[in-house]
């Protein structure tokens, strides 16, 4: 059946161009474009927006993003194998895409795009923590981006959303939750990839918000949060010893239990207890 673009299944461009997956660049393609709409739909409205995308691989996503009316797409991939097919998408969609054969750790969008920029991606699994800190770390905030809207692995997801007492709750779940609203929007089986992974998949959207969720220094909270994380079976007047001088009377003061471990704390918390080392 000819897909709504005129251009043709994906099953048909990834035999004529030959991309075959490798393993190596974290290529589990999404062949069904009906899905890769729904995702792209669930970074919501993109005719007013530019959108980012790292790792097109044949273009599902790609093709979804632009039949779902984003304004322009640029595509970073780092495979020139398919160079060819994402060509055939962007004389079907005049003007709207560019793509760039490079390493998307290597790109700075705003060198492409013009604002608002949301960045939409099927990420390789090997480079997704990393690009989503890169990404939540900027020099300034907000952000060059308005919304991140990210496959990862469901595990990874749920590390992002996870709330204090449960495993899944550290240092990404504190970073993501003080700068944007991030939900899972989606989870995804195996089988909705070509090869299927071993793993379950989860599409996570993160808003970012015009400013912090609560005052802190950057620099000082992720301090504490990594000296709490590194050591979480510990107790906070013990991982935070090397933090800031007399940790356990600064954390009374601030009614947080000293014994409390580094999953029992809100963000709210380690916030104040930012502000408070940072003042002192
Ligand atoms: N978006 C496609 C889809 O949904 O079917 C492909 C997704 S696949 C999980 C990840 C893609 O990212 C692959 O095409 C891979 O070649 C590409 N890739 C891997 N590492 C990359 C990097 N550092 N920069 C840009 N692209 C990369």
């Amino acid at each position: 059946m000819a897909a709504i673009d005129g251009l043709p299944p994906l099953r048909d461009v990834i035999a004529t161009h030959g991309i075959a997956a490798r393993k190596a660049l974290g290529q589990n393609f999404l062949l069904d474009l009906n899905l890769t709409a729904k995702i792209a739909r669930a970074a919501g409205d993109l005719s007013g927006s530019d959108v980012f995308e790292v790792g097109p691989g044949p273009g599902g996503l790609t093709r979804g993003l632009l039949a779902e009316g984003a304004r322009r797409v640029l595509a970073v991939e780092k495979d020139p194998r398919c160079l060819p097919a994402l060509a055939e998408i962007a004389v079907a969609y005049p003007g709207r895409l560019e793509v760039l054969n490079a390493d998307a750790l290597e790109v700075d969008p705003r060198d492409h795009l013009t604002t608002p920029i949301r960045i939409v991606a099927n990420l390789p699994y090997n480079v997704g923590t990393e690009l989503l800190t890169r990404w939540l770390t900027p020099p300034t905030w907000p952000p060059v981006w308005d919304s991140l809207t990210l496959m990862f692995q469901k595990e990874v997801a749920e590390r992002i959303v996870a709330k204090p007492g449960s495993k899944a709750y550290g240092r990404l779940a504190i970073l993501a939750q003080w700068l944007t609203d991030a939900r899972i929007v989606m989870t995804l089986p195996p089988e909705a990839f070509t090869p299927a992974p071993k793993v379950h998949s989860a599409v996570v959207h993160l808003t970012a918000l015009p400013q912090p969720r609560y005052p802190a220094d950057a620099k000082v909270l992720n301090r504490i949060v990594a000296a709490g994380f590194n050591q979480r079976r510990k107790m906070l007047r013990a991982s935070l010893k090397g933090v800031a001088l007399e940790i356990e009377a600064k954390l009374l003061s601030l009614g947080i239990a000293p014994t409390a471990r580094a999953e029992e704390i809100s963000l709210e918390d380690y916030c104040r207890l930012a502000r408070l080392i940072a003042a002192t």
